[in-house]
């Protein structure tokens, strides 16, 4: 296996973020009082973390129209230092994202995958230089499935972030060296509520799931490991999930133990918590040491 790169094919989007007093019901109109835009996307942001952990090179598979949301994406892609593999399309535009963050922080979220939707299997860039593939469920899944294939033929270590959550192909399943889920994600994919049972399901030689601010449990080759939270005061938990996934995959890719990698992941997945945007909220490698220390 080939050491060190990390490999993240997957969707980038740009979030158009409306705060409201409150979700509009079903034809209602709400004044908003503050609109901004965020890069997003859980490829992306999944990215944007692997390359803020360090230590391992990360390159991005992604799709992006001919339009105007393109730039915004690519800069926060580029300003992390993540090396873009982009494919052009004309018949969509960049994928996006429509969020109405209410007060309470309740929110809807509407996503329309434009490009997104049309990464094929043969966009598959060489995987010279990667030791880890890491995909998520926001582009086809025939697409997935097959870089999973791909990857495995090579002996590229295939890390898939099961979300949003679905049942997936066994053939997939069976492709896949790391499995990391949520709990609504697990029993969605397991078919079974509870965690254990739902594990207990799963036969991927490393799984990972995450547990809110409880933490995460992981099985990895038949050994246990619990990773309890970083205490934190949480402002916004959105991509929390995804700064978890890109800081264990560059820690795996790094060559540390796994359970270090759970540690890494966890303090920057809480510092990420206490500040708003995904990309925006993934913190710098001095900040994780810190916590760490
Ligand atoms: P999201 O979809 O909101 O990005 P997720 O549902 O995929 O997240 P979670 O299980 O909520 O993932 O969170 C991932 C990890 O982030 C947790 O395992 C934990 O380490 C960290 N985390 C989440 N919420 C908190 C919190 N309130 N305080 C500290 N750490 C947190």
């Amino acid at each position: 296996m080939s050491a060190g790169g990390v490999l993240v094919a997957g969707s980038a989007n740009l979030d158009f973020v409306v705060r409201a007093p409150h979700v509009p019901a079903l034809g209602e109109t709400v004044l908003g009082h503050g609109f901004a835009t965020f890069p997003g996307g859980k490829g992306a942001n999944q990215a944007v973390a692997c390359a803020r952990a360090g230590g391992a090179a990360t390159r991005m598979l992604l799709a992006l129209g001919e339009d105007a949301h393109a730039a915004p994406v690519e800069a926060s892609l580029r300003a992390a230092g993540v090396a873009l593999e982009a494919v052009r399309v004309r018949e969509q535009p960049t994928g996006a994202a429509f969020v109405c963050l209410a007060d309470d922080a309740e929110n809807a979220i509407t996503v329309a995958p434009g490009a997104n939707a049309l990464l094929r299997p043969e966009h598959l860039p060489p995987l010279d230089g990667a030791s880890h593939l890491l995909m998520q469920l926001e582009v086809p899944l025939d697409s997935v499935a097959a870089w999973a294939r791909a990857a495995r033929a090579a002996g590229v270590a295939v890390a898939l972030n099961a979300a949003p959550a679905r049942a997936l192909p066994p053939r997939l399943l069976a492709d896949c060296d790391l499995l990391l889920v949520n709990q609504g994600e697990l029993a969605v994919l397991s078919g079974v509520e509870g965690v254990a049972a739902g594990m207990a399901m799963l036969d991927a030689p490393a799984l990972v799931v995450t547990l809110g601010a409880r933490g995460c449990c992981a099985r990895v080759d038949g050994e246990w490991l619990l990773q309890p939270a970083f205490a934190v005061r949480a402002v916004d938990t959105t991509g929390a999930g995804d700064t978890f996934c890109g800081t264990l995959v560059a820690a795996l890719a790094r060559g540390l133990p796994f359970a270090q990698g759970l540690r890494r992941a966890a303090a920057a997945s809480a510092l990420a918590c206490t500040r708003l945007g995904a990309q925006a909220g993934v913190p710098a490698q001095a900040e994780v040491e810190r916590l760490l220390a």
